[in-house]
């Protein structure tokens, strides 16, 4: 359980900030009321809980600098939010402070079909911009599964990725220029609507990522592409999981670059099965979903290739949908595993782990291992085409005997990644979840330059303290 001491600041302080806020922003928009302090104690990582003192609504960039300026003055922590979708504790209040909540500033400012842009505030949600762009014939790939609430601010701050990413990238390759406020007040600009722009050190980049320790973002100026004429998808089902991950490299040795390569294991499979009754072959060992967009021609011939693969690789039974409605229904196993896995226990921690794709079986059998050992009930699925893998555990949160499993099993499963070259995080983030496993995976050197980074951007250390090392 990460439940923070809270090292608060006093509440004669407190009130004395929340008058002053009150005068920069509006009254209705600083809010102390239990209703709130409750609501915003918490963000969609289970187990993580904080207390804030305060909960603020900016709604322009002057409102955002004005309360940094106040908060840096006092001392006061400040923790920027989105949606509060993040499954690291990324808005987890540990030394309470002010809530800095950005959804009041959501306005889609422009769609440039000249320039393949989108300039926006942070408070946009995802989906919006997705909807705006594609009635304008085009594309905005990043596309996180929480799409409908989260913001785009949250993504770049977190540098998501989605079912996209192998072939389109992920949130930082659609991040063409930032504005933010630095703690003290400071209103920078990086980068804008060029393609090509080397002044400077690219601080967009390293505030993609930055999961709210660097600055607020206040607009974002995001790259759009023409959107693909179709898509195709299929499924391979195959007895044993190495077979499955020597298809995904099989795949992508073919000369295809998957729009979509998704995979589950034998628990996903019959988890999603129970709940969503789509006929999946329970007894298979893994699933492989893949998929293509492009223009017709080339979405026939990767599809065969892909589907050749997989069957080389001893793929037990292979489906191509022939149209949109079956191709819903294929890819309705993916979106299912994490509503059937949850509906399975009271609580359901989703994990993300990165790791080179040529060793996606060696971890999957890893993860079941330490499922094995400690008794508990974990479904892998995932980018494999990323090497990218969600072990989901779902367990009793009254049992603290298996609470205390998990967190052991999860160290296991990160001290694994971390040993064949993966990552700890490879789009949830750290935020103060995977902080215990930060060093072990850059090094002490690392770690102590990103403080010193820090301290350039945020010399008070007010940005949301706790996360990312800081
Ligand atoms: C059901 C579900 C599915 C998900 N699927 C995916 C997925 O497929 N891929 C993926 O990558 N993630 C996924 N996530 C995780 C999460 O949705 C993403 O991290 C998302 O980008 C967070 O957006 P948010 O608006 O909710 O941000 P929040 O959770 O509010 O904040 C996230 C981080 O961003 C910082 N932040 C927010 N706004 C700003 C700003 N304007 N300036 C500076 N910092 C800011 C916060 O301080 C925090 O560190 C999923 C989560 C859920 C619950």
């Amino acid at each position: 359980m990460v439940v923070q001491e809270r090292v608060s600041p006093t509440p004669a302080l407190v009130q004395r900030l929340r008058d002053r806020l009150r005068q920069a922003v509006g009254a209705a928009n600083v809010r102390d009321d239990a209703g709130a302090l409750v609501t915003y104690a918490t963000d969609s990582t289970p187990l993580a809980r904080g207390q804030p003192d305060l909960v603020v609504f900016p709604a322009t960039t002057d409102e955002v600098a004005s309360v940094l300026r106040l908060a840096d003055e006092a001392r006061m922590p400040v923790i920027p939010r989105g949606s509060g979708t993040n499954l690291s504790g990324g808005t987890v209040p540990t030394r309470g402070g002010i809530v800095l909540v950005l959804t009041r500033m959501n306005r889609l400012l422009e769609i440039s079909e000249g320039d393949l842009v989108a300039v926006c505030e942070p408070g946009v949600r995802t989906i919006e911009l997705a909807e705006a762009a594609a009635a304008r014939g085009l594309l905005f790939p990043p596309d996180p599964g929480s799409h409908t609430t989260a913001t785009l601010g949250g993504n770049v701050a977190e540098c998501s990725g989605g079912l996209r990413a192998l072939k389109y990238g992920v949130t930082r390759d659609y991040v063409l220029g930032v504005q933010a406020v630095l703690a003290t007040g400071e209103v920078i600009r990086s980068g804008g609507r060029l393609v090509k722009d080397v002044a400077g050190y690219d601080l967009r980049r390293l505030l993609c990522g930055s999961e709210g320790t660097l600055a607020v973002m206040t607009e974002l100026t995001l790259r759009l592409v023409p959107a693909p004429e179709s898509s195709g998808t299929g499924m391979a089902y195959f007895a044993d999981l190495a077979d499955a991950a020597r298809a995904v490299s099989r795949v992508l040795a073919s000369g295809v670059l998957p729009v979509t390569l998704e995979f589950l294991d034998q628990v996903c499979i019959g988890s999603v099965e129970d709940y969503a009754r789509i006929g999946l072959n329970t007894d298979a060992g893994a699933l492989l979903i893949f998929g293509q967009d492009g223009d017709a021609h080339a979405i026939e011939r990767d599809m065969r290739r892909m589907a050749e693969a997989c069957a080389a690789e001893g793929a037990t039974d292979i489906r191509i949908a022939g149209s949109d409605a079956e191709a819903a229904e294929l890819l309705e196993a993916r979106r299912a595993v994490l509503p059937s896995l949850s509906r399975l226990e009271p609580l359901t921690i989703l994990e993300d782990a990165t790791v080179p794709r040529s060793r996606i079986a060696e971890m999957v059998q890893h993860i079941q291992a330490v499922a094995r050992r400690h008794g508990l009930k974990i479904g892998t699925f995932g980018h494999a085409g990323d090497g990218n893998l969600h072990p989901t555990v779902v367990l009793d949160p009254a049992d603290q005997h298996a609470v205390n499993s998990a967190h052991e099993a999860f160290d296991e499963i990160f001290a694994k990644a971390i040993e064949l070259n993966g990552s700890i995080t490879g789009e949830h983030g750290v935020g103060i979840v995977k902080l215990p496993h930060l060093e072990r995976q850059l090094g002490a050197d690392h770690v102590a330059l990103l403080r010193r980074i820090k301290a350039a951007f945020d010399p008070h250390g007010i940005l949301n303290p706790d996360k990312l090392g800081s």
